[in-house]
């Protein structure tokens, strides 16, 4: 809703808000996917320029992290020409955004733009906001959607011996001013369009709003080239009933004072790798963990280990790794996925042998890195 929505209204990442997200808990998670980008961008023949288009960037601290990796590596891309376009629908974290990552030194509504503003970042890099990725301009980009996915509305679905029917959110008539859930009495659209015809779970959630934005990603890779990596909490097409709402880091019932939880559903990869339409590669579902091991963040923790002198630096950023890679916390129920042009992942076998190029570095992240 633009009004009452939660995001649009509310929107309380972070320890002082609803929940907490892997790039508020520590900054080694945004430096390796910043890093990911790079291996990327040199996996493809260094093109000359790139934008970094992020879905849903909440505080904006995950491109605060990946900016502070393209400034460390400056060398590296020194040729490159790099602009940031961030897609959020909520005035609220704009503002955060635009104050984390500019100083606030941004301009509303610039003219001659699709975006609704426009900045440049502490590090001198380009940056500009919208509200749908179709109002991102095309080129070159890397896409990146972290715990996006998993806060766009759903369908849900209960087999029943009549055949599928939609889960509606209907009007308590004997408690006034409460919702409640109820089985349509028969078909709904929704339940024709939706379901898979191989499905074989009793109750399934879709969420379209997804399948159509990974459909535009993957044309946008497959025309213009680039690539998009999806972290959220989700599963490969076996879970059933996800949907919950979370209030001050308190489960919530997810009927209960709409527009006042963030209400989230496990991402459905399976669904993802589907909507992809063959149009790109798609690699994933990996475990969180499988893939910042792969990205190398072992080290990256003991080198902050050995340059933080007191012990409440070396302990808070033990914690935070135990959050992030613990598979009781996040290291398990999160999961990475990336779209990948098709020839990315040609097996150099199967080229052209005239062609006498060297195979390409496997992808980061899904196998180990292997930066020169
Ligand atoms: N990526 C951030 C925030 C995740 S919360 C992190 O990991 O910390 C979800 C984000 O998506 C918020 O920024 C929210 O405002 C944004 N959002 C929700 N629905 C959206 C939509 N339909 N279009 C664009 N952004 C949306």
């Amino acid at each position: 809703s633009p009004s009452q929505g939660y995001y649009t209204h509310r929107g309380g990442i972070g320890e002082s808000g609803d929940f907490i997200t892997s790039p508020e808990i520590s900054q080694v998670f945004g430096e390796l996917i910043g890093i990911w980008y790079i291996s990327e961008w040199m996996a493809m023949g260094k093109p000359s320029t790139f934008q970094l288009v992020e879905l849903g960037p909440g505080r904006g601290t995950l491109t605060e992290d990946i900016l502070r990796v393209f400034k460390q590596l400056a060398s590296v891309l020194s040729k490159c020409d790099v602009s940031v376009h961030l897609v959020e629908v909520s005035p609220k974290l704009s503002e955060i955004q635009a104050a984390m990552l500019t100083g606030g030194k941004v301009q509303p509504n610039p003219e001659d733009e699709s975006a609704y503003m426009k900045g440049i970042s502490k590090t001198g890099i380009p940056i500009f906001w919208y509200r749908d990725i179709q109002d991102v301009p095309s080129g070159y980009s890397f896409y990146l959607a972290h715990e996006f996915f998993d806060a766009l509305p759903i369908h849900k679905f209960q087999r029943t011996e009549k055949g599928w029917r939609e889960v509606l959110v209907d009007i308590d008539p004997e408690v006034p001013d409460k919702l409640r859930f109820v089985l349509s009495p028969s078909r709904t659209p929704a339940t024709q369009n939706f379901i898979q015809a191989e499905e074989t779970r009793d109750h399934v959630e879709v969420c379209p709003e997804a399948g159509v934005i990974v459909q535009r990603l993957a044309s946008r890779i497959e025309k213009d080239g680039g690539a998009a990596l999806v972290a959220d909490y989700g599963h490969n097409g076996t879970k059933t009933d996800t949907f919950r709402g979370f209030r001050n880091h308190k489960l919530h019932d997810v009927l209960s004072a709409p527009g006042t939880a963030d209400l989230t559903a496990d991402v459905d990869f399976s669904y993802l790798r589907k909507m992809a339409q063959g149009k790109t590669a798609t690699l994933g579902p990996i475990k969180q963990r499988e893939f910042l091991k792969n990205m190398g963040i072992d080290l990256r923790l003991q080198v902050l280990l050995q340059n933080s002198g007191d012990t409440a630096t070396r302990e808070q950023l033990l914690h935070s790794y135990d959050m992030l890679m613990n598979p009781e916390k996040m290291g398990d129920c999160f999961n990475f996925f990336a779209l990948l042009p098709h020839h990315r992942l040609l097996h150099p076998d199967k080229k052209d042998k005239a062609e006498s190029k060297s195979p390409l570095p496997p992808v980061a992240g899904f196998n180990e890195l292997l930066l020169k």
